[in-house]
């Protein structure tokens, strides 16, 4: 059985935060605001794993009134889930991603963040960096978008 899911997620950029994404830490004099450490890529998977198996989203897993998770790494959050998913017998056939930022430029760290995702168990993920064309929030540098596909399977729909 396979089943597909989507996530989308976005973040402000704010003066005085680290800019993490993918669990990578960019250079850049902004960071992205939120409860975590703001990574929107991270946020765009997950969402796409939980998607896929009809498990609602990031906000039910890892509320912010939650203070288990605050100041979590999100990759903490998606080793999470993904140990969950993978104790329900899924797997997870490929993972692709795209990344919406004017600036800084994202392409030169997307080989280190599929190294980071590869290592927590991600195995077939691809990650593409788009500016917005300087249109929209995203185009004024205020924020930072990801938007994510997963693609997984099951022997049997339990
Ligand atoms: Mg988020």
């Amino acid at each position: 059985m396979l089943r597909v899911g989507i996530g989308y997620d976005s973040h402000r950029l704010m003066e005085g935060r680290t800019l993490i994404i993918g669990a990578v830490e960019i250079p850049f004099e902004k960071g992205l605001a939120g409860h975590s450490d703001g990574d929107v890529l991270i946020h765009a998977i997950i969402d796409s794993l939980l998607g896929a198996t009809g498990k609602e989203d990031i906000g039910v897993h890892f509320p912010d009134t939650d203070q288990t998770w605050k100041d979590a790494a999100s990759l903490e959050l998606l080793r999470y889930i993904l140990r969950m998913l993978r104790s329900e017998g899924w797997d997870i056939l490929n993972v692709d991603c795209v990344l919406i930022a004017e600036r800084p430029k994202l392409r030169p760290f997307i080989s280190q963040m599929v190294e980071k995702l590869q290592g927590v168990g991600l195995k077939r993920i691809n990650i593409k960096a788009k500016t917005n064309e300087g249109m929209g929030f995203i185009g004024r540098g205020e924020g930072i978008a990801a938007i994510a596909v997963s693609l997984i399977s099951r022997q049997a729909d339990i």
